[in-house]
């Protein structure tokens, strides 16, 4: 179990410790959704998919609502609905689009739990192959980690425009 949950509380570690203005990042991210750089590979109604900026693993998803809150009771039912019903969208397009095996997906609630952004709530979404553990160390050398995150958004937001039109 450590090695599924660990990897949540990196998550924009380093963004926040140089982070001067407090904005959170989530809300900062969709108000920025036209532009690549915000890393939104997907707005809804109610909810955007955002990629992690520091993965613990290629194509590491997050599933935010709009509205900034930080628990699940604060949620309406629609929004709860469709965070779920975006975990089958993302989950099938990591299949589809990078041959993902396997998902661990989560929401980390509270900074006692490990979360980054305790009053943004998100569900993470990091999808897994057989014996990726093995190169795990590789994605924490920054370099590669922008390299991999540019080629991934495109894929990715190119398998959301594919189902949208489903939705
Ligand atoms: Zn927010």
């Amino acid at each position: 179990m450590k090695q599924l949950w660990a990897p949540w509380r990196m998550e924009y570690i380093r963004d926040a410790i140089n982070n001067d203005d407090k904005t959170c990042f989530l809300c900062k991210a969709y108000s920025e959704r036209t532009n690549p750089e915000s890393l939104v590979v997907a707005d809804f109604k109610h909810t955007f998919v955002v990629m992690n900026k520091f993965p613990y693993n290629n194509g590491h998803l997050m599933i935010v609502p709009i509205k900034h809150v930080g628990s699940i009771q604060e949620l309406e039912s629609e929004t709860r609905l469709e965070m779920m019903n975006i975990i089958a969208i993302a989950t099938e397009i990591l299949k589809e689009k990078m041959n993902a095996e396997g998902f661990n997906i989560g929401i980390n609630l509270g900074k006692v739990a490990g979360a980054g952004i305790p009053d943004h709530i998100h569900i993470h979404i990091v999808p897994r192959w057989n014996g990726d553990t093995n190169y795990m160390p590789v994605f924490s050398d920054t370099k590669v980690i922008s390299q991999g995150l540019k080629e991934t958004y495109e894929i990715i937001k190119l398998g959301f425009e594919e189902v949208k039109s489903e939705i």
